[in-house]
């Protein structure tokens, strides 16, 4: 089967290889099968791994749902009853997680930090100190509105020193950036398939401190369908999903995991890192600008500034490379329009090379002279 290939520049769904579509492509099983439950167990095991865990003490927890429903999942399960979660704030994606406190009542405060740089560790103590029945810490590591890194290490520190757990979103950087559940202090991360792992929408999972999660059984219960005990004591008893699973999405993650210790961590993190210096080139080429300062950058996501030129118009360009193959993305960050560039799947300096000719010839074609002179 020949299935046009194409550049997804946004945060994703990534570029997935075409071994990876096709892995889906397999005969009818009932997911009940033990067949079926070998390749979840293989999964969690493979999962912790990525992760840098080590079993017995880590676990992992799959879900059916895009990556919203572990953030939905850890708040909701994880805060004793009379305890308050601490949200470090610097981005939209744990703005969400605030959301999250506010559909579910939860006691949290929401330390709203700068977009623009990495939050103040003093102002987190600070909190932290004041706030004794803070339970439960949590942050973003990779915002994926601005690319900014957040300092989860020393975050996590924090919280354990004050005897809190720590659960970070590491949708958009697990797999892709180095990340060390233990040595970054991290209880629990979470991503979902189709972003570090290069796979399919639709499956999500949790690891963490198994220990935690069995704690968890005599919380407050605030979801069924999303409660992360329930589920993991499926797992555990069952080998599989509490209800039915994304069964092709499935043998797709296999597939991808296959291929993402083939690549081998250090070789995938060093393409990566490819990517986003032939993006910082073309961009910088150009004459664009970014939002935040290179040096609290990811790595995965570049993220620019329109430019203040009255020809520049956002969906005439993203509609020409559209049409080319290439997917690039907006979004507005406080009052800054911004598009962004990121590295996520499975494509190398080539497309970027690609993709900058395609670009800059949009712009000439909208009667934008290159570089831009602002
Ligand atoms: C993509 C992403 C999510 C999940 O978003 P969905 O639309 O539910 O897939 C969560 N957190 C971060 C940091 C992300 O980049």
């Amino acid at each position: 089967m020949n299935i046009k290939r194409n550049i997804l520049l946004n945060p994703g769904p990534a570029t997935t290889t075409d071994t990876v579509k096709m892995a889906q492509v397999v005969p009818d099983i009932c997911p009940r099968e033990k067949e079926f439950a070998d390749i979840m167990k293989q999964l969690r095991h493979d999962l912790v791994r990525v992760a840098h865990g080590v079993e017995p003490k880590h676990t992992a927890v799959l879900f059916c749902g895009s990556g919203t429903i572990n953030i939905d999942i850890c708040l909701n399960s994880l805060l004793p009853a009379g305890k308050k979660v601490l949200v470090v704030d610097n981005g939209a994606y744990s703005t969400r997680a605030v959301e999250v406190c506010q559909y579910y009542g939860l006691p949290h405060i929401d330390l709203q930090c700068s977009l623009f740089a990495k939050p103040n560790l003093n102002e987190i103590q600070a909190v932290l100190e004041k706030n004794s029945d803070i339970a439960v810490v949590y942050t973003t590591h990779h915002e994926t509105g601005t690319g900014l890194l957040n300092p989860i290490r020393e975050i996590g520190l924090l919280a354990h020193k004050y005897g809190a757990i720590f659960i970070v979103d590491t949708t958009s950087s697990l797999g892709m950036v180095p990340f060390d559940i233990q040595e970054d202090n991290v209880d629990f991360c979470m991503a979902s398939a189709q972003k570090g792992l290069m796979s399919m929408s639709g499956l999500s999972f949790i690891i963490g401190n198994r220990e935690i999660v069995e704690k968890s059984k005599d919380y407050p219960k605030r979801s069924y369908y999303c409660n992360l005990f329930l589920q993991y004591d499926f797992f555990e008893r069952t080998g599989e999903m509490h209800f039915t699973p994304p069964v092709q999405t499935t043998y797709a993650l296999r597939r991808a995991l296959k291929e993402y210790f083939e690549e081998g961590e250090n070789a995938k993190f060093a393409r990566h890192k490819r990517v986003n210096d032939a993006i910082h080139q073309g961009i910088e080429k150009l004459g664009l600008d970014y939002v935040i300062d290179r040096k609290d950058e990811s790595g995965l996501v570049v993220s620019v500034k329109y430019p203040t030129i009255p020809e520049w118009d956002f969906n005439k360009i993203h509609d020409y490379c559209y049409e080319r193959g290439f997917t690039i993305y907006p979004g507005k960050i406080s009052t800054t329009n911004t598009f962004r560039l990121c590295s996520l799947g499975a494509i190398d300096t080539p497309d970027i090379e690609n993709f900058f000719v395609v670009f800059e010839q949009g712009l000439n074609e909208m009667g934008i002279k290159t570089p831009i002179q602002k």
